[in-house]
């Protein structure tokens, strides 16, 4: 089923009419980073051009104007993953700053000897580290979620990790290297029925699923700007109200003040109590452009196309003699990866790559996961919905045509 054209969308795209290597380029590593559009790059220089000052200051016109635009932009991000409040939207400067936030904000004031974290082992290095080097600091544990071989999470281990102990619970939404999507309603059902929060890292959900933080009931929800079609330097980190106004300061500087003296400094409510310094304001433009952009294209028709490119990879690369698909989870978003027998992933990566085919190989940052499945890493392909199947065809050929090259070796 076509539910958009999807030449046409190419075309707001510039990159992807570009030439890597003299091939044209084929894009398959959105898991890393997404393309931006030419609406999102049009914002960037008009903020540039005609709009640039700092926010939250000034009295002038253009810091009021551009005030006005990155507030917009917050009920944008609001709007965008059902929060309740625009005050429970806080700009970060993504994933990784927003889940340090937490371990630090949230660990300082909750997070005591004996306590324990509970993660999942298919996590990203940035939701592991943060929690590893807070439980460090506290003499807490960090408690693993086990996996299944096929890539999802032992559901009767992780209802076994909770207690009384369990402070709180951080796992990934989807996972950026098998492409699992985590039952984390449900997950956060459980967790609720034993007062356990919840922090819901999305990076990887956000540009492929329609998410409501409200019907998931999380405690905290992170994604990227970058991997959702919007610039670099920009994250969100969604706080339950109840939650943010118990949380002490993360970083305080310019902006999260209501007033200061050396004896004594109040400060401001959320968000800005939690947005020190200069943000990066044409990113939280960006962002909110980028996301009208998908919300056009429609979330649910973009993950069923997806799902169509990831289901004819699936099927292309399973006849690939030797291929080993790594995550074959039942519910997946767009990401495929795999290893070929007796071929180390970067050697075919690099073929790939002359090919003008751009992959992600290695281990994703998610080592321990690699450490599962007793691999040094994998090849990964993911897509967006501006891949098509012409290209997973290339693709397919292409991989076939490497690992006869090195083979002949
Ligand atoms: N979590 C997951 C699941 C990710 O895929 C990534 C990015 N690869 C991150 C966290 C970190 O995101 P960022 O580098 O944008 O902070």
């Amino acid at each position: 089923i076509i539910l958009f054209d999807v030449h046409k969308i190419r075309k707001d795209f510039p990159i992807l009419s570009r030439m890597v290597n003299n091939k044209p380029l084929i894009y398959f590593d959105n898991g890393a980073t997404t393309q931006k559009p030419q609406q999102v790059i049009d914002a960037l220089i008009k903020y540039y051009t005609v709009q640039n000052a700092n926010i939250h200051r000034g009295v002038h016109r253009m810091s009021q104007d551009v005030t006005d635009e990155y507030e917009n932009a917050r009920i944008t991000v609001q709007k965008h993953i059902g929060a309740k409040q625009e005050h429970e939207i806080i700009f970060t400067s993504g994933t990784t700053d927003s889940i340090n936030f937490i371990a630090t904000a949230f660990g300082k004031k909750y997070v005591n000897a004996g306590d324990e974290i509970v993660v999942s082992e298919m996590e990203h290095h940035s939701n592991i580290l943060p929690w590893q080097q807070l439980c460090e600091e506290k003499n807490a544990v960090l408690k693993v979620i086990p996996i299944t071989d096929s890539g999802e999470l032992c559901m009767d281990e992780y209802k076994k990790l909770l207690s009384a102990k369990t402070k709180l619970i951080a796992i990934t939404h989807v996972s950026n290297t098998l492409g699992t999507v985590n039952p984390v309603k449900e997950m956060i059902a459980i967790a609720h029925s034993k007062n356990i929060p919840v922090l819901v890292d999305g990076a990887q959900s956000i540009p492929h699923i329609k998410v409501d933080v409200q019907d998931l009931d999380a405690d905290f929800y992170c994604f990227s700007g970058h991997k959702v079609y919007a610039p670099t330097g920009v994250g969100i980190l969604y706080g339950k109200e109840e939650w943010l106004n118990k949380l002490p300061n993360y970083q305080v500087g310019g902006g999260t003040i209501k007033t200061v003296s050396f004896d004594k400094s109040e400060y401001a409510e959320s968000p800005l109590r939690f947005e020190a310094g200069t943000p990066n304001i044409e990113g939280g433009i960006g962002l909110a452009v980028a996301l009208d952009y998908i919300n056009v294209l429609g979330l649910e028709n973009i993950a069923t196309y997806e799902h169509e490119l990831l289901g004819y990879a699936t099927e292309k690369l399973s006849a690939i003699d030797n291929l080993r698909i790594i995550g074959t989870a039942k519910e997946k978003a767009s990401v495929i990866s795999f290893v070929v027998d007796g071929i180390h992933p970067l050697d075919l990566g690099m073929l790939l790559d002359a090919q003008g085919i751009a992959v992600r190989t290695g281990h994703h940052c998610t080592q321990p996961l690699m450490a599962h499945y007793q691999i040094p890493g994998t090849v990964r392909a993911s897509f967006s919905f501006y891949n098509t199947k012409e290209e997973i065809d290339v693709f397919a050929n292409a991989i076939v045509k490497s690992i006869k090259r090195i083979n002949q070796k």
